[in-house]
C-alpha cells in the first residue's frame, strides 16, 4: 500500500533536510543575543531538556531532538503527514507567564515543503498552518478545547522547497513575528494546528518589549513594559542625586520600546553643577548661588569659598553684601566722604554742592544726608539747627550732589555735616565718610544814607556789610514806587557804594532796599528807605514851602493832562469804532520806570561764551522743583515743544500764573543747549518789558523754562481779536512798553534781531513784553524767516537792509524792527507789506519806498516810523529817545490828534521816502512841551 511507503519515505526525507537546515541555523545559535529592550519569556532553542509540549494526536506533530554543529541538541517539531486526507495536528506549548506584559510577541523559524516539490501528494497537501493561543491563570491545563483557541494567524512559508532533489539543495529557513496584545491573566498557551502540511517547526521565541532604564535631563526613567493597544505608557521620572524638579519630568514608552516626548526636567541643586547625567559638588573657590544656574563659578571679587558644594562665597574683611546684592555680585564697601564742597549764600538760602566720594566702595547707589548745626560767633558752641530750617529737595537720601537750604537766619553761622552712604554703609561699624560745611549767611547792608535827591533823581550811599561772606562783587539797589509794589520795580546793579537812580516821577515816595553779593551769592536786603522825590530840582530835602507849590503846579498839570485826554477820547480816534475807556492800568504804564542811570550796569554775556553752557544756565537760571510746578493747559507751540500754562508754587511765596516751554522728547544735545540758552538769555534780563525767566527744570524730564503767564498771548493775535478797539493812547502806551523793553536790552548790548509783533507778549493789564531770546530762534523758530541771497535766515519785512544786505545786526537794527512793530500795532495786526514778496520788499525799501501810515495813523507816529527807517543807521533814533517820545506824546495827547492824511500815504505808496521831505519829528516832538499842545509838521 501506497501511503505506508510515503509514511516511510517522508520522516527521512525530513530528518536529512532538517540536518542540513542545522548547519544554517547554527551562526544564530552561537549568537543569541537579544536586542536591549526585549525580555524573552520562552525560547524553544535555549531548552536543553524535553519541551514538554502536548501533541494531538499522537501520529501528528513529532518532537526530534537534533545536535547542532557543537552536539548540543536541539528541540524540534515536524509534522508531514501530506499523503492523508484530514490532517488536524495539533501542538501546544506548556503555560507562558506572561510578567506582567500586555503584549507579546511570538518569533517563530520553521522550513515548509512546497506541496508541488513532492511526487504524487494528494491534493489535500497543505502549505500553511495556523497558529492560536489561549489565555489561561491555570498554568497546569492537561486539556483545551479546540474552540477555546483564539486564532492568531494562518502562516505560510516565504520561502519554502521547490525541489524533490535534497540531496544539493539549500534550505531556506522562514521567520514569522505576531503578536497577540490586551493580555489579563497570568499566562497563556500557544498551539500550532496541521492540517496536511510538511513543516518542522525549529524555533519558537516568545518576549515581550520594554523601554529600558534611562536617565535624560537629570531625571531617571526605570524599565517599563511597553502597553497594550494604548500605544504610549506615560512614565515619571525621578530626579538624579543632588537635583531638583525644575519642572515634572516625564517621558512615554513606545510599544516598540523607545523613549518618547521627553517634557520637564531637573536641575542640580545649589552647590551642584551637572556632569555627564549627575550632580557634583562645586569645587572650592567656586559657588553655585541658584539651581538654575547651570554652573559653578568663580568667587566674585573680594570673596571666596573654601569648601565644597558652596551657594554662596563669603566676602574678605572690610567688604559687605547687602540684602539685596546678587550673590554674583563683587562684596563692597561703605564710600569715602563727599569731596571739594562749595556753599554758596543768597540771603538766607545757601545752595551747597560737593563732588562724590573718590571712593565709591564698587557700588553706584551712593546717596547723602545732611545734618545742620547752627553756631556761635567763634563757632565753639554748636546745636542742631531744628525743624525751621528746610532742605529742598529733602535732607536725607540725596541721589544728587547738590541741595539748597532754605530758612536760615541771617548773619548766622552754620555748620552742615555732608555724610555719604551706599548700600552697605549700614553693615559697616566703621564711621560714615563726612565732609564739614561751614556757612556764615550775608549780612544785611547796613546803613542806607540818603544822600541827595531833586525832582526827577535820588541819589543813595551805604556802607558795605561788616564781615562780609567773601568779596563783593556788586550791590543790587530795587526800588518801586510806594503805593505800586507788586508790579512795578526796578533792580540796578554797581559796584561801587553809591548811585543816582534818575527817571523818578516829581513828588513821589518811592522805597529803596539795597543787597551786597559776594562770590557766596546775595545777602539779604538792608531795611526799607522811603524816598520822596521833590518837586524842583533847586529845592533842598524837606523844604515844605516849595514842596507845596510844586505840589500845586503838579497837580494843575495833570489836571490839564486829564482834560486833554478827555478831548481826546471824545473827539475819536477814527469813525465807526466804539471807544474804549481807557485802561486804569494805562498810566501806570506810561510812568513806570522812568530813565535811569546805572552805574556799572551789566552787559549781556552771550551763552556762548561759556565753555559749558551748562554753567551758563546754572549762573542764570534757578532750578525749580517740577513738583512745585502744576502744568493745565496747552496755549501754544515753540520750536522745541509745546507751550503750557499753569501755577508755580514757590516756597513762602503765593503761587503764580506761569507759562511752561517743555523740550519734546528725542531731542539732542545741541537742542537741549538751544532750547535752555534762551533761560540763560532771559534771566540775564529784569525789566518789566522783557518777560521774566522763573526758572529752569533740568534735572528731570522734560526739561522745562519757566516763565511768567502773559494772559493775552503774543501781541500780533492779540491786536487782530481786538481790531479798532483801544485809544490810541493804549496803542501808544503799548510800544512804550515795547520801546523801554529795547532800550533796556540795548543798554546791555542785547541785538535782539527778531523784534516782531509775534514775539511780544501781553498781559492782562496791556503791559507788553519782549520775549523770544533763543539762540535758534532767528534760524529756525520764525515761520516769517526766509533765507537770503547769503544763506542766512532772516525775517525779511521786519529787518533793517544792511542786516538783510550784509549781516549787520545791530541795536540800529533793532530800531528799524521796531517801526515795524509801530506800524503792526497802529494797523492792528496788518501784515506788513502786505502780499509784497520779500524780494519785492527788498527791492522797495532799496528804491527808497516806505510803509504809508495806517489807517487813522497820528501823523506823528508815523514820522517816529519813518525815522526808525532811515537807510543810514546812525540816523535812526536810539531807543532811549524813542522812549522820550513816545513819553511825551502820552503826556501830550493832543499831539497825536493830527492824523496822518491821505496824501502823505499815497506819497508814500508812490515810493517817496517821506523822511526826506518831512521835518525831524524828533525836534518837533521836542519842541511839544514849549508849544504846548500844538505839534507842527
Ligand atoms: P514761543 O516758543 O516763545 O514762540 O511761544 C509759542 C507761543 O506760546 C507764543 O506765540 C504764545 O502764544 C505762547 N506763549 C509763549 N510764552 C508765553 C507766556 N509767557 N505767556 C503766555 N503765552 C505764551
Amino acid at each position: 500500500m501506497a501511503p505506508p511507503r510515503v509514511l516511510w519515505i517522508y520522516p527521512s526525507l525530513y530528518l536529512l533536510s532538517s540536518l542540513l537546515l542545522f548547519h544554517a541555523l547554527s551562526p544564530c545559535r552561537a549568537l543569541r543575543n537579544y536586542p536591549e529592550n526585549e525580555v524573552t519569556l520562552l525560547d524553544s532553542m535555549s531548552a536543553l531538556a524535553d519541551l514538554g509540549w502536548e501533541a494531538y494526536p499522537n501520529e501528528g506533530w513529532e518532537e526530534i531532538s537534533v545536535m547542532d554543529e557543537r552536539n548540543t541538541p536541539m528541540r524540534t517539531y515536524q509534522v508531514c503527514n501530506v499523503m492523508e486526507a484530514n490532517q488536524n495536528n495539533w501542538l501546544r506549548t506548556r503555560h507562558i507567564s506572561r510578567e506582567g506584559a500586555q503584549r507579546v510577541y511570538i518569533e517563530i523559524k520553521f522550513t515548509l515543503r512546497d506541496c508541488n516539490s513532492l511526487p504524487g501528494v494528494p491534493g489535500t497537501c497543505k502549505e500553511t498552518f495556523n497558529m492560536y493561543y489561549y489565555e489561561s491563570n491555570n498554568a497546569n491545563l492537561w486539556f483545551i478545547k479546540e474552540s477555546q483557541y483564539v486564532k492568531i494567524d494562518t502562516i505560510a512559508a516565504d520561502e519554502s522547497f521547490t525541489q524533490v532533489d535534497v540531496g544539493d539543495r539549500v534550505m531556506k529557513l522562514n521567520t514569522e513575528v505576531r503578536d497577540i496584545s490586551n493580555l489579563s491573566k497570568k499566562g497563556f498557551y500557544l498551539a500550532f494546528q496541521d492540517l496536511g502540511a510538511c513543516i518542522a517547526l525549529v524555533s519558537v521565541r516568545v518576549f515581550y518589549k520594554k523601554c529600558p532604564l534611562t536617565v535624560l535631563n537629570l531625571a531617571q526613567f526605570p524599565d517599563t513594559i511597553t502597553g497594550g493597544d494604548t500605544a504610549l505608557v506615560e512614565v515619571h521620572g525621578m530626579c538624579v542625586n543632588s537635583s531638583e524638579e525644575f519642572e515634572a519630568p516625564k517621558m512615554y514608552c513606545s510599544a516598540d520600546g523607545g523613549w518618547l516626548v521627553p517634557i520637564g526636567r531637573c536641575v542640580c541643586k545649589p552647590g551642584f553643577e551637572e556632569n555627564k547625567d549627575v550632580c557634583q559638588p562645586c569645587r572650592p573657590g567656586t559657588y553655585k548661588a541658584s539651581a538654575t544656574d547651570a554652573y559653578c563659578t568663580k568667587c566674585p571679587p573680594h570673596s571666596s569659598s573654601s569648601q565644597e558644594q558652596a551657594v554662596e562665597c563669603a566676602c574678605e574683611k572690610g567688604f559687605y553684601r547687602a540684602e539685596t546684592d546678587p550673590r554674583s555680585m563683587s562684596c563692597t564697601r561703605p564710600p569715602s566722604a563727599p569731596e571739594n564742597p562749595i556753599s554758596t549764600v543768597n540771603e538766607t538760602c545757601v545752595t551747597l554742592e560737593w563732588s562724590p566720594p573718590r571712593d565709591t566702595g564698587g557700588r553706584g547707589d551712593i546717596t547723602y544726608s545732611l545734618h545742620c548745626r547752627k553756631c556761635s560767633g567763634d563757632g565753639r558752641k554748636c546745636m542742631p539747627c531744628g525743624g525751621s530750617v528746610h532742605f529742598v529737595p529733602r535732607q536725607f537720601g540725596l541721589s544728587s550732589a547738590t541741595v539748597l537750604v532754605t530758612d536760615l537766619q541771617p548773619d548766622s553761622n552754620y555748620s552742615f555735616t555732608v555724610e555719604s552712604q551706599n548700600g552697605v554703609s549700614d553693615l559697616s561699624p566703621t564711621p560714615r565718610g563726612t565732609v564739614v560745611i561751614n556757612v556764615t549767611t550775608s549780612q544785611t547792608v547796613s546803613v542806607v544814607l540818603k544822600e541827595r535827591r531833586s525832582k526827577d533823581s535820588v541819589t543813595l550811599a551805604w556802607q558795605g556789610p561788616e564781615r562780609p561772606n567773601g568779596a563783593i562783587v556788586e550791590y543790587e539797589v530795587i526800588y518801586y514806587e510806594k503805593n505800586q509794589r507788586e508790579q512795578n520795580y526796578t533792580v540796578l546793579k554797581t559796584r561801587s557804594n553809591m548811585m543816582t537812580v534818575d527817571g523818578l516821577k516829581p513828588g513821589t515816595t518811592y522805597v529803596f532796599r539795597v543787597r551786597a553779593r559776594t562770590d557766596g551769592g546775595y545777602g539779604s536786603y538792608g531795611g526799607e528807605i522811603e524816598l520822596e522825590t521833590s518837586h524842583e530840582d533847586v529845592f533842598a530835602i524837606g523844604d515844605p514851602n516849595q514842596s507845596t507849590i510844586l505840589a500845586v503846579s503838579i497837580a494843575g498839570g495833570i489836571v490839564l493832562l486829564i482834560f486833554l485826554v478827555t478831548c481826546f477820547v471824545v473827539s475819536g480816534r477814527h469813525c465807526g469804532y466804539i471807544k474804549a475807556k481807557q485802561d486804569p492800568d494805562e498810566e501806570k504804564m506810561q510812568f513806570q520806570h522812568g530813565r535811569v542811570k546805572l552805574p556799572g550796569s551789566r552787559t549781556y554775556i552771550h551763552p556762548h561764551t561759556y565753555e559749558d553752557p551748562n554753567q551758563a544756565v546754572r549762573d542764570f537760571a534757578k532750578e525749580i522743583d517740577a513738583s512745585n510746578i502744576r502744568i493745565e493747559r496747552v496755549i501754544g507751540a515753540g520750536e522745541f515743544g509745546e507751550v503750557c500754562s499753569g501755577r508755580l508754587r514757590v516756597q513762602g511765596k503765593r503761587e503764580i500764573y506761569v507759562a511752561i516751554k517743555s523740550l519734546k522728547a528725542g531731542y539732542s544735545d545741541k537742542q537741549r543747549r538751544d532750547f535752555l540758552s534762551e533761560a540763560s538769555i532771559m534771566g540775564q534780563f529784569d525789566h518789566p518789558n522783557i518777560i521774566r525767566l522763573e526758572g529752569v527744570v533740568t534735572r528731570c524730564k522734560p526739561v522745562m523754562i519757566i516763565t511768567e503767564f502773559m494772559e493775552n498771548g503774543s501781541l500780533d493775535t492779540f491786536l487782530k481779536k481786538h481790531d479798532g478797539q483801544f485809544t490810541v493812547i493804549q496803542l501808544v502806551g503799548m510800544l512804550r512798553g515795547i520801546a523801554s523793553g529795547m532800550k533796556y536790552l540795548s543798554d546791555m548790548s542785547y541785538v535782539h534781531r527778531d523784534l516782531a509783533a509775534r514775539n511780544i507778549l501781553v498781559n492782562s493789564n496791556l503791559v507788553c513784553k519782549v520775549s523770544d531770546f533763543g539762540l535758534s530762534r532767528v534760524l529756525e523758530d520764525d515761520p516769517e524767516a526766509a533765507y537770503t541771497t547769503r544763506g542766512g535766515k532772516i525775517p525779511i519785512r521786519w529787518t533793517a537792509p544792511e542786516a538783510i544786505a550784509y549781516r549787520k545786526f545791530t541795536s540800529a537794527s533793532d530800531v528799524w524792527s521796531y517801526g515795524i512793530v509801530m506800524w503792526e500795532v497802529i494797523s492792528y495786526g496788518e501784515r506788513p507789506y502786505w502780499e509784497m514778496s520779500n524780494q519785492d520788499v527788498i527791492k522797495a525799501i532799496d528804491e527808497g519806498y516806505r510803509l504809508p501810515a495806517p489807517m487813522d495813523c497820528p501823523v506823528v507816529l508815523h514820522q517816529l516810523m519813518l525815522d526808525c527807517w532811515e537807510k543810514g543807521r546812525s540816523d535812526r533814533p536810539k531807543f532811549g529817545q524813542i522812549v522820550t517820545i513816545l513819553d511825551k506824546l502820552i503826556r501830550n495827547p493832543a499831539s497825536l490828534r493830527e492824523l496822518a492824511n491821505s496824501s502823505a500815504c499815497e506819497l508814500a505808496k508812490m515810493g517817496v521816502n517821506l523822511a526826506g521831505h518831512q521835518k525831524k519829528i524828533l525836534s518837533s516832538v521836542q519842541s511839544l512841551q514849549t508849544q504846548g499842545t500844538h505839534v507842527q509838521v
